[in-house]
């Protein structure tokens, strides 16, 4: 095989890596991973590393599932492609598909297949404003979202998302999509308790809706816990209110469970811890652990009784919608999730386990708060600490210290991210509560290393 500075060197003459800052990349070498085992990755210097990360918060099952591969290598063995389009269909397909029903909410009766969370929300775009069209409303095409919402990288996927910096790049967002604050206590809710405050965010949905015209309002879309925002955790009062200003105004409420699906949070969807019905659920990454690339749109009935008995045609799909070898590895995995009970492990083992470490986390210098939901946490690093979140004193420079520690993680075994000054988690749900405790050791012996560098 090739040694890894020749990978390294083809790496960085061939290989345009997704948000990558690739003078730093070239600068550093890539690390080339080789091997997954459960919760661990190994690189090909074979360092041992504890994947915090679950890949990209998609490998909900854990790495080495053989399973997975078995299920997949018979299926394109047996028939690796065929589409769905002009009136055929495949078993694992329709498999899939009534299992996506029976784990869902029950008003999921239907789903919609794409390759990837960016094209289930594309899909949404096209699919909530072909809806208002046939419920004779098509003046209703504005889709309302969130500052700081990830929401993917294609049009109209990056345009539903609140990330100022991909809006800059690209004349985003498209028009008829529109956002509002997200529902970050640490940030906004000073002088409140955090149920007020949660009631407060849901407030500027109302506010928004009056301002554009609550006519001309399709949808609301919104990540249950916002993930790549830096696992950003709504009061509990702010779901319930969005779904009671969604309901009042008539309009579609879309949640993106991209990150919070197939358990991350102790449920198989967010919006069940949430409190909150949704119309359409946006999925992908953790339906197939990300083994294979599955994405799609769970339709509840008042969409797909729409689109079906009124539509006749919906003019919109992927060469690979219900893709059979990706959906093969959808079966399998949520086979794994069910028969090990990894959902509920995380409601109430894992999850519980994770939230203690991380609020004996508070009492190293570095960290100013922490949160928690199921197996999603953030660590905020601050030069300060205050008695609230409102009262800790921030980095000048936000990022520097992130990334800083980011580093120290990366070169002794664990993978974390870092957004801002906020270190985040979303480790596979097959870890264990002593692979927590190893976790947990080594971001604290990290976080040491970064303060001695801070203090330095
Ligand atoms: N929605 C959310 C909430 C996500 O976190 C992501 C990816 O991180 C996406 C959508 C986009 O999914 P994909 O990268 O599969 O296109």
């Amino acid at each position: 095989g090739l040694s890894t500075c020749a990978l390294q060197q083809l790496d960085s003459a061939h290989y345009l890596h997704p948000f990558t800052d690739h003078a730093a990349l070239r600068e550093r070498g890539a690390r080339v991973i080789v091997r997954g085992d459960g919760v661990y990755l190994w690189d090909s210097e074979g360092n041992k590393i504890i994947d915090g990360m679950a890949g990209l918060w998609c490998v909900n099952a854990g790495y080495g599932r053989t399973s997975i591969a078995d299920a997949v290598h018979a299926q394109m063995s047996t028939l690796p492609f065929y589409n769905s389009f002009f009136n055929t269909t495949n078993v694992p397909a329709v498999q899939l598909a009534a299992l996506l029903a029976a784990v869902s909410p029950p008003q999921f009766q239907h789903v919609f297949y794409t390759s990837s969370g960016s094209e289930a929300n594309d899909t949404i775009v096209r699919m909530v404003r072909r809806y208002w069209q046939l419920a004779g409303r098509p003046e209703r095409e504005v889709i309302i979202s969130r500052r700081n919402a990830y929401h993917g990288s294609t049009m109209a996927g990056a345009s539903l998302g609140g990330m100022a910096g991909m809006h800059a790049q690209g004349s985003l967002p498209i028009p008829g999509i529109v956002h509002i604050g997200q529902p970050h206590y640490a940030e906004g809710g000073r002088g409140m308790s955090e149920a007020e405050f949660g009631l407060e965010a849901a407030g500027w949905l109302e506010a928004k809706i009056l301002e554009v015209g609550p006519d001309k309002v399709a949808a609301f879309i919104g990540e249950p816990v916002q993930g790549a925002g830096g696992v950003i955790i709504p009061p509990s009062t702010y779901w319930p209110e969005i779904q009671r200003i969604c309901d009042k105004y008539d309009i579609l409420l879309v949640s993106d469970e991209v990150i919070c699906g197939f358990g991350r949070l102790g449920t198989w969807f967010g919006c069940e811890l949430m409190g909150f019905r949704p119309d359409l659920i946006a999925f992908a990454k953790g339906v197939t652990s990300g083994y294979v690339p599955l994405g799609g749109v769970l339709v509840g009935g008042r969409v797909a009784h729409t689109l079906i008995d009124k539509g006749g045609d919906f003019n919109h799909g992927f060469t690979y919608s219900g893709h059979p070898s990706a959906c093969a590895a959808a079966l399998e995995n949520i086979r794994i999730l069910q028969t090990e009970l990894l959902v509920e492990r995380v409601a109430l083992e894992t999850g519980p386990h994770l939230k203690a470490c991380f609020a004996a986390l508070v009492a190293h210098p570095l960290v100013g708060h922490a949160e928690t939901c199921g197996l999603a946490g953030g660590l905020n690093l601050v030069r300060r600490k205050g008695a609230s979140v409102h009262d800790c004193e921030a980095f000048a420079s936000t990022h520097a210290v992130g990334m800083l520690c980011r580093k120290h993680m990366f070169d002794n075994g664990v993978i974390m991210r870092a957004v801002g000054d906020r270190m985040i988690v979303a480790p596979p749900l097959s870890m264990t509560v002593a692979q927590i405790d190893e976790m947990v050791e080594r971001i604290g012996y990290c976080l040491d290393l970064t303060l001695a560098e801070v203090q330095a």
